[in-house]
């Protein structure tokens, strides 16, 4: 069995993942969305509120999980029998950082991380802007999937 983990922050979930998790979900026999949890860090959404918004998002495709985590990822990978890593890349800045933890991840466990390249159509898209625009009342809704929608 193929098991692959997509973590993130996923605060909230945007078109950029959602492209990224349909074209990676492909590869693999399944594929773990996994939102980590770090006690020091402010979201804008409650973990149950991101969870939701993938759950629903992909609720008609039965190999798309949806879990939640702390620690190491690769710790979390090797607790549950877990081979490869899906990370997305943009930008240059993307790359720098990626590589930096997929090496370390090589160090610190055999897991080997897999890159795909953001669709031309979703590649300026980042859940930071869409807070962004979130905050300020814009439109938000071109920039997300549809399951994901504010509470008014
Ligand atoms: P983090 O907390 O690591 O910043 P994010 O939820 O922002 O987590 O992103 C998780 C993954 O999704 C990363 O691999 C990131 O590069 C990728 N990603 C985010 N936005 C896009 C996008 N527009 N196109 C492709 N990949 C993206």
């Amino acid at each position: 069995m193929k098991r692959a983990i997509f973590p993130g922050s996923f605060d909230p979930l945007t078109s950029g993942h959602y492209d990224i998790i349909n074209r990676g979900v492909t590869l693999f026999d399944e594929l773990i969305i996994a939102i980590g949890v770090n006690a020091d860090k402010k979201y804008m959404f409650t973990l149950e509120e991101r969870k939701k918004f993938i759950e629903d998002s992909f609720s008609d495709n039965p190999k798309v999980k949806v879990v939640t985590y702390t620690g190491l990822t690769v710790d979390f990978c090797a607790k549950n029998d877990i081979e490869f890593i899906l990370r997305g890349l943009r930008n240059p800045a993307d790359f720098e950082f990626e590589k930096a933890i997929a090496h370390t991840n090589r160090e610190l466990s055999t897991i080997e991380t897999v890159f795909l390249l953001t669709a031309a159509s979703t590649s300026y898209i980042s859940s930071s802007i869409v807070r962004d625009v979130i905050r300020n009342n814009g439109d938000y809704t071109k920039l997300v999937p549809k399951a994901v929608r504010v509470k008014k």
